[in-house]
């Protein structure tokens, strides 16, 4: 990729000063560049030139792409940060500046065996740092994904380490961002490096399964189409095949079985409109026989990165088992590139909004965890006191719905508890909550909440927060409302027990 053919491939995307603004960056940077070179023994220019080419196929703005182009100046070359700010403004400046600070720490963390263990966590408390722009970690996020198409010229030492930091904490990364394809992508190339021979041996694998059940798959596609169109329904069918890590994933919990994983492939279907999606379910069931507990409506509750699609398995008459996948156009763009997509070069509005700091309201309101590091981020920026706990935000961890006997949805990391349940409804319902009920049945205090149940507080007007609580909270939000409320209890129960011991002197023949 040279500066011509990637000034072409930006070209109908930006405007014409836009795109001198890019050549001119493109020009300070290969000069910055000129005497180092890749491992590949490649020009070091063509790094910084791939990175810039992946954000504009991601769709990303201006600035982002000036800022991938200048990612390295700053960290390895003579270049100075006021000098891209003099250059090419203010914005583009803390772009590049929140890409240096994350490799900065990264390379600060030496010893192998060490940091391992920890990276996790210090890199998330390092993207909350810098990430009061999202756009510093998509542009990250371009930075590794090149990085791991050239991961083969690295020792073997330097690959693994690379690879396992990729499935750590850059695939889930991408997937908290919404960023499917990138996760994908990020994982394959991961676990090809982790675990050569398996990975090849479950690539063989799918390969000989598929086989199989294309032609027989082809069958049902053709089928469901004529269907489609007798609805008079405009609709999209593709295939789409499960990726050698998620199968890897997907083997591992159901005993190395390939036979008992129903996704292997998938027909997707694309409309127009939200409604078609629900109208192409109910023509689905009444074609098939649909298979119970494998609906799931992703539209109606979206997973927490912003996910939406109806996923149902059906059981077709020549009795094969096909997952279908139900989405609109403008879910499958989500579903795809995330929340790069809000970063849209026609949508220049969005990043302004974005950088004056009101993107919270341009950002998909279920994306929670964006809400919590911005918290975080605002107290960091007024030097208040932030307390371990907080820096914990649940970046990396799966999450589930739970509703109340009401059908209100709360949603929670997995493993979360009842009390980290009730406290999220309200602190003053947890704070006097005597037992549990979960669809139904008395449930245990330190049993874990699973996804879809139904979660009943039982409180009791005189029960109160108890010390061995702290083991039966894992949230951080139910652990700061039960400090708050043991606190308070902690002075009520003196006052209580003075009293008691005040009024037992006084009346000593009464209990
Ligand atoms: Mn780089």
């Amino acid at each position: 990729m040279d500066k011509s053919q990637l000034l072409v491939r930006a070209k109908p995307y930006y405007k014409p000063n836009q795109l001198l603004e890019l050549e001119h960056a493109i020009d300070v940077a290969t000069v910055a560049h000129a005497h180092q070179k890749r491992k590949s023994g490649e020009p070091y220019i063509n790094h910084p030139m791939a990175v810039a080419d992946i954000l504009v196929s991601w769709g990303m703005d201006i600035d982002s792409v000036i800022a991938g182009i200048l990612h390295d100046t700053v960290e390895d070359t003579e270049i100075s940060l006021d000098q891209i700010e003099n250059l090419f403004g203010h914005d583009v400046a803390f772009l590049v500046d929140g890409v240096t600070k994350v490799s900065q720490a990264r390379a600060g963390m030496q010893n192998l065996e060490n940091y391992l263990p920890r990276t996790k966590d210090n890199l998330s408390k390092l993207l909350i740092a810098v990430g009061q722009d999202i756009r510093v970690i998509i542009i990250k996020l371009a930075d590794r994904l090149h990085n791991m198409s050239t991961l083969q010229y690295m020792s073997r030492e330097k690959q693994l380490k690379i690879a396992r930091e990729t499935l750590e904490v850059f695939a889930p990364m991408a997937d908290r961002l919404g960023m499917g394809r990138v996760r994908v992508e990020l994982e394959e190339l991961a676990f090809s490096y982790l675990n050569p021979p398996e990975y090849k041996r479950l690539k063989g694998l799918l390969k000989k399964k598929l086989g199989k059940s294309t032609r027989k798959l082809g069958e049902v596609k053709l089928e469901v189409e004529a269907e489609l169109k007798k609805y008079g329904l405009k609709a999209e069918v593709n295939g789409r095949v499960k990726s050698v890590y998620s199968l890897f994933k997907k083997l591992a919990k159901v005993s190395g079985e390939i036979d008992n994983i129903y996704d292997l492939m998938a027909l997707r279907i694309i409309v127009d409109k939200k409604e078609d999606c629900y109208l192409v379910l109910g023509i689905l069931h009444d074609l098939y026989q649909p298979m119970i507990n494998r609906i799931k409506d992703y539209i109606a509750i979206p997973k927490p990165n912003g996910y939406q699609s109806l996923h149902t398995t059906v059981i077709t008459r020549n009795k094969q088992i096909v997952e279908f996948q139900i989405r609109t156009y403008d879910m499958h763009e989500f579903a795809e590139r995330g929340l790069a997509a809000s970063f849209h070069y026609n949508e220049q509005k969005t990043t302004k909004g974005y950088t004056e700091k009101r993107h919270s309201s341009t950002l998909p309101s279920n994306m929670q965890w964006i809400t919590q590091m911005q918290e975080v981020v605002t107290k960091l920026k007024n030097d208040e006191e932030i307390s371990p706990d907080q820096l914990n935000v649940d970046l990396f961890g799966n999450r589930i719905f739970v509703h109340s006997p009401k059908g209100d949805i709360y949603n929670l990391p997995e493993g979360a508890l009842p009390l980290d349940f009730a406290y999220l409804v309200h602190s003053d319902i947890a704070k006097h909550a005597y037992s549990f009920r979960v669809n139904g049945m008395i449930h245990p205090f330190d049993k874990p909440l699973q996804n879809g149940d139904i979660v009943e507080v039982i409180t009791r007007k005189l029960s109160l927060p108890k010390q061995d609580w702290k083991d039966l909270v894992t949230t951080t939000h139910a652990r700061n409302k039960l400090r708050t409320q043991l606190g308070q209890h902690d002075i009520s129960s003196i006052y209580n027990s003075v009293k008691n011991i005040i009024y037992t002197k006084a009346n000593p023949r009464k209990k």
